[in-house]
């Protein structure tokens, strides 16, 4: 089977946002936002400094072309595993307000999928039995839009709509999973003794010893990263090594269980591809030449033409443009393989 990857060209942003019109004539948008539901738009609104990632002007275009075509939308995010700007619900709103997507500048609201903390989440079982956790707020939506900026990525080769949404639409629970490779540990060092994580965690994994120092009993452990969030001293650390096939295998399994059941519209945002990221908080420099908008009913076959016409633009592959020794189709196979969508594609030109 294939699927249609609609394409339009652009330069910069300015014609981006002229031609992402053309692609939502072409998807027939009235037959997926129609009966003025929510349609959850989700995109990334870029780490500190980053210059790089999609601009609030392109999403307030999408916004404006779902309620023309009958959806309500609003942006949304979840929170980051790490420690930062965007590691709670307050501060990641904040922060992209500071970064331009305000009502007054998209026509959205921000309101952050998985809560306060991260932990407002439920379980998705995929039809082949495994179970993912995903942010709470998609039990009560059917449409989505994942607006995605297309990168290199440090762990996945690639980041494209499958880490968008599967990554970005997961729980903290289901971003563990795809992260860590082991259960958490305490350094003693940063330790306070404040007691904060043994109230939050939720099976009474935590012991405070003589000296005042939390330990964590690894036998009772869920894994549920609830002291990572509590711990205001960092004191709570986590494996972050990850085979880099199985942490693209996990994040399609987790994107398959964000879109499974809801109509959704997936759009790659091909300008200023960059060797990392956008959590990246600096200043990031382009690695070819901008190449347009990709969109599709179908999130593989969006991220496999994206790089595709990356591989095509720079004349190597991704592997040697981005990072070398990660595979970055790997994520396209699996999700295939699951039945996300299909690798096959035909592009179908707008204008
Ligand atoms: S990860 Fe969850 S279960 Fe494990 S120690 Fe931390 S709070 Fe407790
Ligand atoms: S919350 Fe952090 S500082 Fe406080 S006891 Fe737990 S590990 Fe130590």
């Amino acid at each position: 089977m294939k699927s249609k990857v609609f394409f339009v060209k652009a330069v910069n942003h300015k014609s981006a946002a002229a031609g992402i019109s053309s692609i939502f004539r072409a998807v027939k948008a009235p037959e997926i936002f129609r009966g003025n539901d929510f349609v959850a738009v989700k995109t990334h609104f870029g780490e500190k400094n980053s210059v790089t990632h999609v601009p609030p002007q392109f999403i307030g275009e999408v916004g404006r072309l779902i309620k023309k075509n009958g959806g309500v939308p609003f942006l949304t995010e979840t929170s980051t595993l790490y420690k930062g700007n965007r590691s709670d619900a307050v501060v990641h709103t904040m922060h992209a307000h500071a970064h331009g997507f305000t009502p007054e500048k998209t026509g959205m609201a921000v309101i952050m999928a998985d809560g306060l903390k991260g932990d407002y989440e439920h379980e998705v079982v995929l039809p082949n039995g495994s179970k993912v956790m995903v942010a709470g707020m998609l039990k009560k939506i059917s449409s989505i839009v994942a607006v995605s900026h297309p990168t290199g990525h440090i762990a996945l080769g690639f980041g494209g709509a499958i880490k968008n949404l599967g990554m970005g639409l997961s729980s903290r629970k289901g971003k563990l999973v795809q992260h860590s490779s082991v259960k958490p540990s305490v350094a003693a060092a940063k330790c306070t003794g404040c007691g904060r994580c043994i109230k939050w965690c939720p099976v009474d994994a935590i012991e405070m010893t003589p000296k005042r120092k939390a330990l964590i009993k690894d036998k009772k452990c869920i894994g549920c990263g609830e002291c990572l969030t509590e711990c205001r001293f960092d004191a709570v650390l986590y494996n972050w090594e990850m085979d880099n096939t199985r942490i693209q295998e996990l994040t399609a399994e987790h994107a398959y269980g964000v879109v499974l059941g809801k109509k959704g519209l997936y759009v790659n945002y091909l300008l200023n591809f960059t060797k990392d990221c956008d959590c990246f908080g600096t200043k990031k420099k382009a690695l070819i030449k901008n190449i347009g908008i990709l969109a599709s009913l179908d999130p593989v076959a969006l991220d496999a033409a994206t790089i595709d016409m990356v591989e095509n633009e720079a004349k190597i592959p991704l592997e040697q443009l981005a990072h070398e020794g990660i595979d970055p189709r790997v994520q396209i196979r699996h999700a295939e393989k699951i039945g996300l969508g299909f690798s096959q594609y035909d592009i179908v030109s707008c204008k």
